[in-house]
């Protein structure tokens, strides 16, 4: 199946911890369930994504693209279920619902233009778009507008470009994505 979606999600382990090395290890699978009590759900979870934009911008890939990463779960777009069967996912590192760094915008938009080379993409969504209800990241306080602006492909289908406006209860408490 071409891949034709890209969904931005956001990440951090614990959450609201950024500059660690968890998330890495969760996507390798070889975090140590035992080093803290957050982690303790996380047991048994198998999850990757393609893409990893930390802080500072830095990129890590985890999955080639020409591989299914299991990023989205139970999810579907445009009437299509299995988003992972179509999708590259990248994440942010950040907390849902909180802002994201200037730098992780430049560094999605690059990468996005890079994969439009290569991949049909056509829709650019947050993980709570395609799995409503079940997911919310990266939430309110990404900036849609922003990357549309960064982006400059009008073509691209991406979420309605509200401003980002950060949840004031976004702290340690919410989930990772
Ligand atoms: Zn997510």
């Amino acid at each position: 199946m071409a891949v034709d979606l890209a969904v931005v999600h956001s990440i951090s382990l614990p959450p609201g911890c950024f500059g660690g090395d968890a998330v890495r290890h969760l996507f390798c699978g070889t975090l140590d369930c035992d080093a803290h009590p957050y982690f303790d759900q996380l047991r048994g979870l198998q999850v990757s994504a393609h893409f990893v934009i930390r802080r500072d911008g830095a990129l890590q890939q985890f999955v080639s693209c020409d591989r299914r990463a299991w990023h989205a779960g139970a999810s579907s777009w445009r009437g299509r279920a299995n988003c992972n069967d179509y999708s590259i996912g990248i994440e942010l590192e950040g907390l849902e619902g909180g802002l994201f760094e200037p730098v992780q915008y430049h560094q999605l938009a690059r990468l996005l233009r890079v994969l439009s080379r290569r991949y049909p993409l056509a829709d650019v969504v947050g993980h709570e778009h395609i799995a409503p209800g079940r997911k919310a990241d990266p939430g309110a306080g990404f900036d849609w507008a922003l990357l549309r602006r960064l982006l400059r492909r009008p073509s691209w289908g991406l979420p309605p470009a509200a401003a980002a406006t950060p949840r004031e209860d976004a702290g340690p408490a919410a989930q990772a994505g």
